[in-house]
């Protein structure tokens, strides 16, 4: 049997984290199994449709690196084979036309409300003929719940059985009088018709579970394998939302995360194995299962996904993560993106890793590298320089143009002459006033490689110009 998953969201917006989260459980599932993954979007609801939303969510899988088999299905435009569904289950006594009075209506309502039902419909009303009702009063197509008495089991992968009374199963609504099919009648039939064999999405829907497989029983189909993943909670335990920062992927990217990090932390963000924080996507598709998944719902550790993030920055091929933060740089003052410059932070990479937990931080970290003099100084550098001794600024620039070596360890040497001339030793006095010079910075990389890595002409430049 191939395993199909699929992704279905409703594009009301920016793609939420938890969706990222359902939809790297689905590829992972069906990647692990040599399965499909297939992308539905969910765009029945007209009235809030914008393809911008669309876009949003195929441009969050895009930067997640998830990619899915088939093209993107339009669940709206099978609205027609939805409605044959909902005349078949008719055909087949499963479902019946359905109208009362506003009068009934009301009626019914009270009465349920008094019984603490969830139903407001009479099934006495499911004996009345179509062909009897008032010419201003359409019906409707409900299906025929299970009569009260027994109870319905899911057997979900996540939450173990789950049980509801038949009480609590209403005789919904699968095709309204204007003959559009309800959610939750597309949702089955296009499971079905996409074959899916398993279900991997957010709680919230498991409520809708049971009423989506009396539509599988009625049609004879095979349900699919459920399993419900708990809620992403925000750092204090409410439901994850803007209020605790940000809620969407698209945020996360312009944060300086990378695609790989939010992997991993989404997939520890309700799996596990065992003790394992760090975990390639490859690993992830070796060992991905439902069993793993966890009961209850997560919250989310901004500090952990930082220092995720940390991680695979210092792992990230180094041209690659100069490509990824080039748009970063566009927040830097002063940044000139040409090749020498560039060139420049790729030498100095490592180090510029080891100190950038976000690409944020590392167009910040190595935006040195990219300026030209006079570069901007900073409060810190300015005061720095300001109190630096002159004869010190003065030999490091005589030095520095007769050194016959320019290399970190022959700049390191000389430095380290020049404070024992002047500065009883203290390297710092000599260091840091370079430093600022040479970064407008008081922190910085290591100066000495960081200088060779400028070049003799450029260092000089900056002295002089400070
Ligand atoms: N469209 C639904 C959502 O975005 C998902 C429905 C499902 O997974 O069955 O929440």
């Amino acid at each position: 049997m191939t395993i199909i998953t699929r992704f279905p969201p409703s594009p009301t917006g920016l793609m939420h984290i938890g969706t990222a989260r359902t939809a790297l459980y689905n590829w992972l599932f069906a990647r692990r199994h040599g399965g499909k993954m297939l992308f539905r979007i969910e765009d029945t609801d007209r009235a809030r449709y914008d393809t911008a939303h669309v876009d949003a969510i195929i441009n969050g899988m895009k930067w997640l690196e998830l990619d899915w088999d088939g093209p993107v299905v339009s669940q709206f435009e099978q609205r027609n084979r939805h409605a044959d569904v909902a005349h078949e289950l008719l055909k087949r006594g499963e479902a019946y036309y359905c109208y009362c009075s506003p009068d009934e209506l009301e009626e019914m309502r009270q009465k349920a409300m008094a019984e603490g039902r969830p139903t407001f419909y009479d099934r006495r009303w499911r004996h009345r003929s179509a062909a009897d009702a008032p010419k201003d009063i359409k019906p409707v197509i409900r299906i025929k719940a299970p009569l009260p008495g027994g109870t319905m089991t899911v057997a979900d992968k996540v939450q173990g059985d789950v049980s509801v009374a038949h009480e609590q199963l209403d005789d919904f609504i699968i095709l309204r009088s204007d003959g559009t099919p309800t959610y939750m009648l597309s949702v089955v039939v296009d499971d079905h018709d996409m074959g899916v064999t398993h279900v991997i999405r957010g709680d919230d829907h498991l409520n809708n579970t049971f009423r989506q497989n009396i539509i599988y029983n009625a049609m004879g189909w095979t349900q699919p394998v459920y399993a419900h993943l708990p809620l992403i909670l925000g750092p204090d335990g409410a439901k994850m939302s803007k209020r605790h920062g940000a809620a969407s992927v698209e945020e996360y990217a312009k944060m300086g995360y990378l695609p790989e990090a939010m992997r991993n932390y989404l997939l520890r963000l309700g799996w596990s194995h065992g003790d394992d924080e760090i975990i390639s996507t490859e690993q992830a598709i070796a060992w991905f299962n439902l069993e793993h998944i966890g009961q209850s719902a997560a919250r989310f550790d901004f500090a952990k996904l930082e220092n995720l993030n940390a991680h695979y920055i210092k792992q990230c091929d180094p041209q690659r993560l100069i490509n990824l933060t080039r748009p970063f740089y566009a927040n830097v003052p002063h940044v000139t993106l040409n090749d020498e410059g560039l060139a420049r932070v790729r030498q100095g990479i490592d180090e510029l890793k080891s100190r950038s937990k976000t690409l944020i931080e590392f167009a910040f970290e190595s935006a040195f590298y990219l300026k030209s003099a006079p570069i901007d100084l900073d409060a810190k550098a300015q005061e720095i320089l300001q109190k630096a001794d002159p004869a010190i600024l003065k030999r490091l620039q005589d030095d520095l143009t007769t050194l016959p070596e320019f290399t970190a360890a022959s700049i390191e040497d000389i430095c380290k002459k020049i404070a024992q001339d002047l500065a009883d030793g203290k390297l710092g006095m000599v260091a840091m006033p370079m430093r600022a010079a040479l970064t407008g910075r008081a922190a910085s990389p290591s100066i000495f490689p960081a200088a060779a890595i400028l070049g003799r002409e450029e260092v000089l430049r900056r002295l002089r110009k400070t």
